[in-house]
C-alpha cells in the first residue's frame, strides 16, 4: 500500500498535479503547489460540491469571508486557549512528534487531552522513536496550533497580534446576522464557505493529508433548537458518503467513527468523522459531522454584545438557533479523488497506469489529437475541433510524439475521452474517439461531438 502511494506522489509529479513545493530552495514546510492538472481537478471538486450543497438547493448560501479576522472572534470559540495539540520531542534525535499519535499507535486507545497519561504510556511501554529507536522521551506539552501573525495597527504590543483563521467556520457564525438581515433565509438553513485554514501542525505530512495550510468546505446548518435533530443528522452523514462516493471512492472504503460520548467538547451532542481508507495506515479522517448546538452563536453574542438570534414570524418565536456542522476538508478530498483514481493495469501490449477520475471531475475532459503533426490539412482539421470542443469542455490539443504516446500519457492525467483526426476526417468529417476506461475505439460525426461527450458526462 505504501507503494502505491509512492507511485502516486510520483505521477503527481511527473504530470503536474502536486509538487513540492519551494523545491529550488530545497523545499519548504511540508507545503505542496497544485500544478497545471492539480489546480483543474481542484477546481472541479470544488464547483461539484458548492453545486451540490448551495446552489442547488434552496435552503443554503454561500459566504466568502477573510482569513485574517477580529482575534476577539478565536478568543470566544475557545481556539486561542484550547486548540491545542500534545507534543514529545525525542532526546537522542530531536524530533518532534504528536504524543497522542504515539501512544494510540501503541495501545490503540485514545488518551487525547490526558497529558499525564500519555506520559506514562511512553515511559511503561517504552514506545520507541519512530526516527532513531530510542525511548527517551522529553515531558509530553501542550502547543497551541494557531497560526499568529501581526497587523500593522497603531496600538503595539499584544494588540498587534492577529491569528489566521484555523478554520473556515468562524466567518460563518459572525455573520450570520447579516445573512440573516440580508437575504430571505428561514430557518432551518445553511451558510457555506470556502477557503484556506491553517494550523501550525506539529507534524505535517503523509502528502497533502496533512498540510499547515489548507482548504476547508464548510457548512454551519441553522436549526430550531426545538427540532427532533437525529434524522437531519443522519441525513448530512449520507450525503457526505455520496460525495465520498462522488469523488470515485468505493463503499467499502469509507466508514464512519463516531467520537465517544465522554470525548466530546462539552457543547458537542454528538461527532462523527467520515473516514477514507487511504494507503497510508488505513482509515482516517476525511470529513466531519457535528452537533454544535448553540455553543458558538451564544459565545459571538457574548463577546461582542451583539444578539445573535432569529425571529420565527410564522411562531412568533425568537430563539438562538442551534446548528449541525458538516466540514469536508478539500486537500483530503483531491487525496480521496487521486489514490480512488489510481490504477494499473496489465495489456497485451504492456502495462499501462491510468486515473480513473469520475469523468466530471477528470482534469481535461478530452484531448484532441491530429494522428500526424507534420501533415498541415490534419492539423488544421484538429485545430478547428479543438476550438469547437474547448469553448464547452476543459480540452487539450496533443501533436506530440505518436498516438500511442499520447494515449498514455493521457491516460495518467486520467483523459476520458481522446479524439482522433485522420485521413478519413478530411473525406468524411467523422473521427475516433477513445475512451479511457474500456480503451475502445467509435467512429463519431464530428458534429455530434458535443453530444456523444455530453451525454458520457
Ligand atoms: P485531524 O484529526 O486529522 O487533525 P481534525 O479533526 O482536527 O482533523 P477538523 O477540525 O474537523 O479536523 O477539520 C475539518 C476537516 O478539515 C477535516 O475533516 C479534514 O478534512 C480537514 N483538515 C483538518 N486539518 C487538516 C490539515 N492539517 N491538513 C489538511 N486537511 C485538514
Amino acid at each position: 500500500m505504501q507503494d502505491k502511494m509512492q507511485k502516486l506522489v510520483a505521477l503527481c509529479k511527473r504530470r503536474g498535479f502536486v509538487f513540492p513545493a519551494s523545491e529550488i530552495y530545497g523545499g519548504f514546510a511540508n507545503s505542496y503547489t497544485y500544478g497545471p492538472y492539480g489546480s483543474e481537478l481542484k477546481k472541479n471538486i470544488k464547483d461539484l460540491w458548492w453545486k451540490t450543497f448551495v446552489s442547488s438547493r434552496r435552503d443554503m448560501v454561500g459566504i466568502d469571508g477573510p482569513i485574517i479576522l477580529h482575534p476577539k472572534l478565536w478568543e470566544a470559540s475557545g481556539h486561542v486557549g484550547g486548540f491545542n495539540d500534545a507534543m514529545v520531542d525525542c532526546k537522542q534525535c530531536k524530533k518532534r512528534f504528536r504524543a497522542d499519535h504515539l501512544v494510540e499507535e501503541a495501545t490503540g486507545q485514545d488518551f487525547e487531552g490526558e497529558l499525564e497519561k500519555m506520559q506514562e504510556v511512553l515511559v511503561n511501554e517504552k514506545v520507541k522513536c519512530k526516527v532513531c529507536g530510542s525511548s527517551d522521551w522529553s515531558e509530553v506539552r501542550v502547543f497551541n496550533l494557531m497560526f499568529k501573525t501581526e497587523m500593522n495597527t497603531t496600538e503595539g504590543g499584544e494588540e498587534n497580534i492577529a491569528y489566521l483563521r484555523p478554520e473556515t467556520a468562524g466567518a460563518i457564525f459572525i455573520e450570520f446576522k447579516n445573512v440573516v438581515d440580508s437575504s430571505r433565509v428561514k430557518v432551518p438553513f445553511g451558510i457555506a464557505q470556502i477557503g484556506k485554514a491553517f494550523r501550525n501542525e506539529i507534524v505535517a505530512g503523509n502528502f497533502i493529508f496533512r498540510l499547515r495550510e489548507f482548504e476547508q468546505m464548510e457548512i454551519e446548518y441553522f436549526i430550531d433548537p426545538e427540532l427532533a435533530w437525529e434524522e437531519l443528522f443522519e441525513d448530512w452523514l449520507l450525503k457526505q458518503e455520496q460525495f465520498a462516493m462522488a469523488l470515485g471512492a468505493k463503499p467499502e472504503d469509507i466508514r464512519r467513527y463516531e467520537h465517544a460520548q465522554e470525548k466530546l467538547s462539552h457543547y458537542s451532542k454528538k461527532t462523527v468523522d467520515i473516514e477514507y481508507n487511504f494507503p497510508f495506515g488505513g482509515f482516517k479522517e476525511l470529513f466531519g459531522l457535528a452537533h454544535r448546538t448553540d455553543f458558538d452563536l451564544k459565545a459571538h453574542a457574548e463577546a461582542s454584545g451583539t444578539k445573535l438570534e432569529y425571529f420565527d414570524a410564522a411562531n412568533n418565536r425568537r430563539f438562538v438557533p442551534h446548528v449541525i456542522e458538516p466540514t469536508f476538508g478539500l486537500d483530503r478530498s483531491i487525496l480521496t479523488a487521486l489514490v480512488a483514481a489510481y490504477t494499473e493495469e496489465e495489456l497485451e501490449e504492456g502495462s499501462r497506469i491510468v486515473m480513473k477520475f469520475p469523468r466530471n471531475l477528470a482534469p481535461v475532459t478530452v484531448a484532441v489529437f491530429p494522428l500526424l503533426k507534420n501533415k498541415p490539412e490534419l492539423v488544421a482539421k484538429a485545430e478547428e475541433v479543438f476550438a469547437n470542443l474547448s469553448m464547452i469542455f476543459k480540452a487539450e490539443f496533443d501533436d506530440n510524439g505518436n498516438v500511442g504516446k499520447r494515449y498514455r500519457r493521457q491516460d495518467e492525467i486520467g483523459t476520458p475521452f481522446c479524439v482522433t483526426i485522420d485521413f478519413d476526417s478530411l473525406e468524411d468529417d467523422t473521427v475516433t474517439v477513445r475512451d479511457r476506461d474500456t480503451m475502445e475505439q467509435e467512429r463519431v460525426k464530428i458534429e455530434e461531438l458535443v453530444g456523444y461527450i455530453q451525454e458520457k458526462l
